[in-house]
């Protein structure tokens, strides 16, 4: 059975880096959903790739077409997961993997009950992450803040979901991580 592997963290707790190893690792079995959004689009990322960058205008015409499966309102811009990619991933017997924010994961939660597992990627601590987003050096000092703040918000989400995988050495969290979507992706029914 096809299956919505969800995953959400705070921004810098190592979602990006854990999903493409993921994707690699499940090639032809789990496909990358591409959120659309209407943030800028950072350092070298491309339309497309990374996500689908449009106007504010041309997302909220999105909502009100229904194309999207979920979405919400991340950092103050909107994020949306399409309708048609987990709609085509599911008629080709594939599961999706979805990065996306703890409302989103809610929402799909409910939408698509039967097949969602949500795991959550936790920081080992809150200054982890603050020195993590640094580190990676895309974000001005005024996204970081807004974004740590956030962070706060979200860890206190974690305990609902499905699984918590703690990202301390990355290659440990990684082979947690793999042995969780292997385990799912080869379930018969469930
Ligand atoms: P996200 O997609 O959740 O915002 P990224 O995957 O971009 O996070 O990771 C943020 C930064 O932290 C990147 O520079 C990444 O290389 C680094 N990083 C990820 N996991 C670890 C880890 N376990 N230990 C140290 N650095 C990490
Ligand atoms: P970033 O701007 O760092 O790429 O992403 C910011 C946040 O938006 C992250 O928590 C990311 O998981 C979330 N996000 C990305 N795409 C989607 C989406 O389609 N829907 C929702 N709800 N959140 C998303």
């Amino acid at each position: 059975m096809s299956k919505l592997v969800v995953i959400s963290a705070p921004s810098g707790g190592g979602k990006t880096t854990l999903c493409e190893r993921l994707l690699r690792d499940f090639a032809g079995k789990l496909v990358l959903s591409i959120s659309t959004t209407t943030r800028a689009p950072r350092g070298r990322e491309q339309n497309g790739v990374e996500y689908h960058f449009v106007s504010k205008a041309e997302f909220e015409k999105g909502i009100q077409d229904h194309r999207f499966a979920e979405w919400a309102l991340v950092h103050g811009n909107y994020y949306g997961t399409s309708r048609t990619v987990i709609e085509k991933c599911f008629e080709q017997g594939k599961s999706v993997l979805l990065d996306i924010d703890v409302q989103g994961a809610e929402s799909l939660r409910k939408a698509y009950p039967r097949e969602c597992f949500r795991i959550f990627i936790a920081p080992p601590s809150l200054a982890h992450l603050e020195s993590r987003l640094r580190h990676r050096g895309t974000d001005s000092e005024e996204t970081i803040q807004k974004r740590l703040k956030n962070a706060r918000d979200e860890m206190e989400h974690a305990p609902r979901f499905d699984r918590i995988v703690v990202n301390d050495q990355l290659d440990h969290a990684y082979a947690e991580l793999k042995e969780v979507v292997s385990h799912l992706l080869t379930e018969k029914n469930g």
